[in-house]
């Protein structure tokens, strides 16, 4: 009763005093309105959508009795769920839908309500101050606006903060720099191999613009990138945001210095993991607090981190949680897009000669992505074969070789004997090396050793 009230409170609150509240509540506070909430969203999807009904109808689940994640016992939802029926989950007609990939290439579609966005805009901004912007800042949004959710959130988070923007998409890195000094913005926010690219420019004009935040989000920014970004940008703080078409508003954000992972927005989602290892790494799981239309209960989103423990020592309540170190299937978050096995295996599969192994790793050259396909092929005309995956892949996936073009990556093509690849019964297909120095051993070695003499190496940049 009383924890009902209080949300109804804070649901009315505006983003600043939002964010303000949040950073005086005592941690008891937020751990209760955060069971009050997760119940609420049991009964809510039990009584109004089929999925849940059915799910919990087969598991004896009496979603009445539900206190505690642990009461569902091992029921979970999957983005394959979502892919397999995403209506299924609504409980109430949407306003908007979302799509994006998923792990086999298939797209998972997320649906909102009207109140719900202006409810993650709210969020949103809450989030945005708790980093460090004000109202009076002046913001160049360069999130994505396709399908994808990023962009249209940043936008309704902006419009809700009350802070000068433009809404550009992700354009040409060029048309927001030359606009920057017109505008006065102060803040870019982007995807790191996006921000990466303008701060090259910047570095370049050497013209000694001066922002106060970048903030990234949808993959992870090198660690390397972020000092020298400090440096160009003439003392900017750099953040980083974790979300996705699922979560909506972002999950973890990082609202003081301490920027080796994230505070969790914990009133706004219930996080679990997943089978931690022995080092307390699991698949990240949240269950959304406030969906009325599309709630997700204990979603697997196949990242997987670990919760940092303890109380931050900036003294704001809440869970905190690692980097993401990697996806538990072979989806990967690199060249400025979400690259899974199906993609090249549809570009090689219509290049001639060429055998069926083949292997993409991901590694980084100082900041840069450096995305290489290894393939096996008896013909010697190893030109001709990288010309023809370049034609493939640019008439396959546009929006990929876009990123090319734009120099957020860098591609090699190198052709091998075959049989040569497959170091044993399993190739791993998609290897992302660039923040694991550490892969597992069985199936992320590069099986390409040193010194093989059939590697021809091509840049294919611009
Ligand atoms: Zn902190």
């Amino acid at each position: 009763m009383i924890l009902g009230l209080a949300d109804r409170i804070a649901a009315k609150m505006g983003p600043q005093t939002l964010a303000a509240v949040y950073q005086q509540s005592p941690g008891w506070l937020v751990e209760q309105i955060r069971m009050h909430r997760f119940r609420q969203t049991v009964r809510h999807a039990a009584a109004h959508s089929d999925f849940y009904r059915r799910q919990f109808k087969q598991r004896g689940i009496d979603a009445r009795q539900v206190r505690y994640p642990s009461d569902l016992g091992d029921f979970y939802t999957t983005p394959d769920d979502i892919v397999a029926n995403p209506e299924s989950f609504l409980c109430r007609p949407p306003a908007i839908v979302f799509e994006s990939s998923g792990t086999t290439g298939k797209n998972k579609q997320v649906y909102y309500g009207r109140d719900e966005l202006d409810e993650m805009g709210r969020v949103m901004a809450a989030g945005l101050f708790l980093m460090g912007m004000e109202p009076s800042d002046r913001v160049a949004n360069a999130f994505d606006f396709s399908m994808w959710i990023p962009g249209m959130l940043a936008h309704i988070g902006l419009l809700a903060a009350g802070s000068f923007c433009m809404a550009f998409g992700k354009v040409d890195p060029s048309e927001v720099y030359r606009r920057l000094k017109q505008y006065r913005f102060n803040v870019v926010l982007g995807e790191p191999t996006w921000l990466i690219r303008l701060t090259e420019l910047a570095e370049r004009d050497n013209a000694g613009i001066k922002l106060k935040l970048l903030l990234g989000g949808a993959e992870e920014m090198p660690a390397k990138a972020i000092p020298w970004m400090q440096s160009v940008w003439q003392g900017a703080t750099v953040k980083m945001c974790y979300g996705s078409v699922e979560l909506g508003s972002a999950l973890g954000y990082q609202p003081c210095s301490q920027n080796d992972g994230y505070h969790v927005d914990d009133t706004d989602f219930l996080p679990e993991l997943y089978q931690p290892d022995a080092d307390g790494h699991g698949e990240v799981v949240f269950t959304t607090l406030r969906r009325t239309t599309m709630p997700l209960i204990r979603y697997r989103t196949r990242d997987v981190a670990t919760f940092i423990p303890g109380q931050c020592p900036c003294g704001l309540p809440g869970m905190r949680m690692s980097k993401i170190r990697g996806r538990r299937d072979e989806l990967v978050v690199a060249s400025g897009g979400n690259l899974y096995p199906l993609m090249f295996e549809n570009i090689i599969k219509q290049v001639p000669t060429l055998t069926h192994d083949w292997q993409v790793t991901f590694t980084l050259e100082g900041i840069r992505e450096v995305l290489h396909i290894r393939v096996e092929s008896a013909s010697p005309n190893h030109d001709t074969i990288r010309q023809a995956i370049l034609a493939q892949a640019q008439e396959q996936y546009p929006d990929l070789m876009k990123n090319l073009a734009l120099g957020i990556f860098q591609m090699r093509i190198s052709v091998h004997p075959p049989g040569s690849l497959r170091p044993g019964r399993k190739l791993k297909r998609l290897v992302d090396l660039r923040y694991a120095p550490q892969p597992d051993a069985a199936e992320t070695a590069s099986p390409v050793t040193n010194g093989s003499h059939v590697e021809v190496a091509h840049e294919a940049t611009r």
